[in-house]
């Protein structure tokens, strides 16, 4: 069965509109995300411009900072902090790469962790870690709301994680070896999490061992073709995170966007796999609007009783 990110993201953002608007309606305003964009890099600005799209989408405004990619560290710190104590913004993302002369680690570490809807300050990681109510990074986020709107349980699986980055491998294993205390729509709070994880890498020994003795992979690697129909045993959940361009003459682009699974071969083997594209890449966009309204929420109740 294919799980479909699309149809899946588009359910949630009709919620979202809904519960949005109810909020409006109270004559109380709309959540509002800023996105720090720094240079011209033309992925980043599809990434930025697909994300203002869907804010519109579901009624959270959204601002686009733009700096131009000889801009300091000092400057874009100074920037974060402005943002930090600004009481008309719920949250705020600073569209990753930064040019080199930057430190990455130093502008992310200067967000507080209340706004930090991409998840990524280490406030957030380490109260994840420490099962805290936190803000979870927008791609994990999404795989594991998939997993639940579909009522994939974890409990006691074999989950193997493909990829350590700190944006997907990492934390999604976290989320899936926890002890649940979060629950989500479709599903009973015990059946999230729970999972008996092995995080894989580029220095693994045996991939395929490994993936073939998993109930669930989760792909994160950045390498087309990565897991083969002999690397997976029979009835395998599959979610395929990687986003490769590979050279197409037939497409118009001249290009098409493929994942980290030999989808033709290991699809007919697997009982779920997502499809790329159309999996997991819209949940990730979906889920930087919840997590949005998360902090929207968060900060209302705490004004209200305060
Ligand atoms: P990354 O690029 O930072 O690192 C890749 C990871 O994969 C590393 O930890 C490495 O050890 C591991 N790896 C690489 N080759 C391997 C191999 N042959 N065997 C085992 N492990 C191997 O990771 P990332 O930023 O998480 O990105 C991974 C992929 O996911 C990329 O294709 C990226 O474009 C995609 N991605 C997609 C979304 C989405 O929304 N769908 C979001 C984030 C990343």
């Amino acid at each position: 069965m294919i799980l479909d990110g699309k149809q899946t993201a588009q359910t949630i953002r009709c919620e979202l509109r809904e519960q949005i608007s109810e909020i409006t309606k109270r004559g109380l305003r709309a959540p509002k995300l800023a996105i720090i964009i720094v240079g011209h890099n033309p992925a980043s600005e599809t990434y930025v411009a697909n994300k203002m799209k869907a804010c519109a989408e579901v009624g959270v405004e959204a601002e686009r900072i733009a700096f131009e990619s000889d801009v300091t560290e000092q400057q874009l710190i100074q920037e974060v902090q402005r943002l930090n104590t600004d009481p008309m913004v719920d949250g705020f993302i600073v569209q990753l790469p930064l040019p080199e002369h930057i430190n990455e680690s130093a502008v992310l570490s200067a967000i507080d962790f209340h706004k930090d809807v991409d998840g990524l300050t280490p406030a957030n990681v380490g109260r994840t870690v420490q099962g805290l109510p936190s803000i979870v990074s927008a791609t994990p986020r999404g795989i594991r709301e998939l997993l639940a709107r579909y009522a994939i349980r974890t409990e006691g699986k074999h989950v193997v994680v493909i990829g350590r980055s700190n944006i997907v491998g990492k934390p999604i294993a976290m989320l899936l070896m926890q002890r649940p205390y979060l629950s989500l729509p479709g599903m009973s709070a015990a059946s999230l999490g729970d999972a008996t994880v092995t995080i894989c890498h580029s220095k693994t020994r045996d991939l395929a061992s490994i993936c073939r003795t998993a109930d669930i992979i989760i792909v994160a690697a950045g390498c087309p073709k990565l897991l083969t129909a002999d690397m997976v045993k029979e009835g395998v959940t599959v979610i395929d995170v990687g986003i490769n361009r590979i050279d197409d003459p037939a497409s118009p682009r001249g290009y098409r966007l493929v994942g980290d699974v030999d989808f033709e071969q290991v699809a007919p083997k697997a009982a779920y796999i997502t499809p790329v594209p159309g999996g997991v890449g819209p949940m990730t966009i979906v889920s930087l609007l919840q997590n949005t309204l998360q902090a929207y929420t968060a900060s209302m109740n705490q004004q209200q009783s305060a």
